[in-house]
């Protein structure tokens, strides 16, 4: 089933897209601080949609029972945990705003920040970028990585990725709808939605600590998902083996050359054991390094071929606005 067979006849004005991986403790305090935020917002026709990624504990229930008076509630469950990638895919396909932010639901995007998107929004950007000036609560390590990470992510990508800001944003339809259009099965989130461009404007926050429960990224699906950044938004690694293997050749040409130079001159027939056992691990290494670049394209070539759904939607839930007063109602 996809997201989209459930899709209401009407359009709303903000879909807001919360992917959901394991966060009973903090679903309630995110949507009590999120419902807040959308009272201010009236008449603002909204939607919530969240993306239960196949969390193992009782995000489901919790998500479900949820409601509000501002805005619908809209409740996917993926089949199984699909990445938090898939899930905002899942997101933007079921989404029907003009204009649609992506939230994490542990707080650590404030929803405070939402009327000042819908500001720059309204003054005629199509995406608003929000970048983290501090990191709160996070390691060191995390942050310099991070911050490394995006540098380098900026010199290698084909097209221009916005440092420092994560998946954090404010997307136009008509910029969803160009995303929706792509149909790569590798989902770098932060390289597809800078992708199409438009008018796009970037706000600065503060980044706070998590409210409660555990980051759902390990150091090596970080490393992962920064390889599948690069891989996926940029041909230069497969460049630099070609430039690699230039440059190795034209050494070994050269030294080569004051190798036969220096036999003819002096003899020295046996010497070099040392030199040799350098240059054979090095060769090894640069060509092991190229045929791991290859592969990290084979296999991205790989899935694309496969061509298979990025999720599977297994249950569904809708509660209008309407529905919640009745249910306001009933219960006092
Ligand atoms: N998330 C998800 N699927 C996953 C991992 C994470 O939907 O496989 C969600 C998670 O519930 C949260 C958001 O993605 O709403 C960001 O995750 P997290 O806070 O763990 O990442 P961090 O802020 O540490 O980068
Ligand atoms: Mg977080």
């Amino acid at each position: 089933m996809s997201v989209t067979s459930g899709l209401r006849q009407h359009q709303v004005d903000l879909s807001i897209i919360v992917p959901v991986y394991n966060e009973q403790e903090v679903l309630g305090i995110f949507h009590q601080a999120l419902d807040s935020v959308l009272a201010k917002l009236k008449p603002l026709a909204v939607e919530v949609i969240y993306i239960n990624d196949g969390s193992q504990d009782h995000s489901w229930s919790v998500m479900s029972g949820l409601f509000s008076r501002e805005a619908d509630i809209r409740c996917f469950n993926l089949s199984r945990n699909f990445g938090k990638e898939a899930a905002m895919t899942a997101g933007l396909d079921a989404s029907t705003g003009q204009a649609v932010i992506l939230l994490d639901a542990d707080l650590q995007d404030p929803p405070e920040l939402i009327p000042e998107m819908l500001s720059a929004w309204r003054e005629g950007y199509d995406v608003v970028n929000m970048k983290r000036t501090e990191r709160h609560g996070e390691s060191r390590f995390k942050v310099f990585s991070a911050h490394c990470y995006y540098r380098l992510l900026f010199a290698m990508s084909d097209s221009p990725i916005e440092k420092d800001v994560g998946d954090f944003r404010l997307l136009s339809r008509r910029v969803v709808d160009e995303i929706k259009a792509l149909t790569e099965r590798s989902r770098y989130m932060k390289g597809i939605m800078s992708w199409p461009g438009f008018q796009q404007t970037t706000l600065t926050f503060e980044r706070p600590e998590r409210i409660a429960g555990e980051t759902k990224w390990s150091f090596l699906q970080l490393v992962r998902l920064g390889l599948a950044g690069i891989t996926s938004f940029s041909v230069k690694p497969l460049k630099l083996a070609t430039w690699a293997g230039a440059f190795v050749s034209g050494a070994a040409f050269l030294f080569g050359l004051w190798i036969m130079v220096k036999t003819l001159l002096v003899g020295d027939p046996v010497s070099g054991y040392p030199s040799l056992m350098l240059v054979q691990l090095f060769l090894g290494g640069v060509q092991l390094l190229a045929i791991g670049i290859l592969g990290e394209y084979i296999g991205r070539i790989f899935t694309e071929t496969k061509g298979r759904p990025l999720y599977i939607v297994m249950d569904e839930e809708t509660t209008a606005i309407a529905s919640n007063v009745v249910r306001a109602q009933r219960h006092g």
